[in-house]
């Protein structure tokens, strides 16, 4: 299970941001409520980004980090593979297969890993370096993960990976993230959740699953832009010809 810890994070960030806020020029008798109601319904966000979050986590697979990875507008770093000793190494097995206990897809699973431990334990003692014996490691194998990342981009990171379409590993992260950045910033992060709760509307469309919570409650955003699209393009192309 992967455990978050939280490193560091921007103290006074909400005066920070109204602060800034200030100098693009938001009125100066607005509170910095106010301001901050305002950055947050209307996605005025750059502000936010003077604030950071740099979180310690564990108990990853290899196969989330690359996910992870994935989200640029952020800092990482990852236990190394090849300066690192991974004889004997923890491993992520994904909820389904130990739900089922000892069956024969968790008896598999474990074997893969036990033969790949076995497989880099042998080349190790052969006298193979990490560098080449890493290659038989499995996507599941833990790894260790800073990040450091800014609140526009955690709400970027959140709005995409709390989606019941986001990984489950990913998505269980997500949840742990999200929990530290409400207690340490309630005013903000209490106003995001996935995408289609953030915006009002769900772009993932059709393929919303079953398992989505707000399905029943949330406009699909292609149901949206159906109603208003064709008369939208007439006043686009209105508005082209005066250019
Ligand atoms: C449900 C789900 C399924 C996914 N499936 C796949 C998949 O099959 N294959 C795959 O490769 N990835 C997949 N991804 C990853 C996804 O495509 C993104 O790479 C990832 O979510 C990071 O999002 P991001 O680019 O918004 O974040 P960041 O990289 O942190 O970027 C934040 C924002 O900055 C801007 N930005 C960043 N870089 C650029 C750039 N080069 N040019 C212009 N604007 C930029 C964009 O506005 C972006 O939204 C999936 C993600 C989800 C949630």
């Amino acid at each position: 299970m992967a455990k978050v810890k939280l490193l560091r994070v921007t103290e006074e960030g909400i005066n920070l941001v109204a602060e800034s806020a200030r100098v693009s020029g938001v009125p100066l008798a607005q509170s910095t409520r106010e301001i901050i109601d305002l950055i947050t319904d209307n996605d005025y966000s750059s502000a936010l980004e003077h604030i950071y979050f740099t979180f310690d986590v564990t108990g990853i697979s290899v196969a989330l980090s690359r996910e992870l990875l994935e989200h640029r507008i952020a800092s990482h770093t990852a236990r190394s593979t090849r300066y690192m000793e991974e004889k004997g190494f923890g491993y992520y097995v994904p909820e389904e297969l130990e739900r089922k206990g000892n069956d024969e897809t968790a008896e598999i699973y474990s074997d893969a890993m036990k033969d790949a431990n076995e497989a880099y334990t042998k080349l190790r003692e052969l006298g193979v370096a990490r560098e080449q014996a890493r290659y038989v490691l499995p996507l599941a194998l833990h790894t260790h993960y800073v990040v450091t990342m800014n609140v526009r981009s955690l709400i970027n990171f959140f709005m995409l990976r709390l989606c019941v379409r986001a990984s489950p590993e990913i998505r269980e992260l997500a949840m742990r993230m999200y929990k530290i950045c409400l207690e340490e910033y309630a005013d903000i992060f209490s106003k995001i959740w996935c995408r289609g709760f953030t915006l009002g509307v769900c772009p993932e469309n059709e393929v919303r699953p079953i398992e989505c919570p707000f399905k029943k409650i949330l406009p699909k955003k292609r149901d949206i832009k159906d109603a208003f699209e064709e008369q939208a393009r007439r006043i686009i192309e209105k508005e082209l010809k005066t250019f």
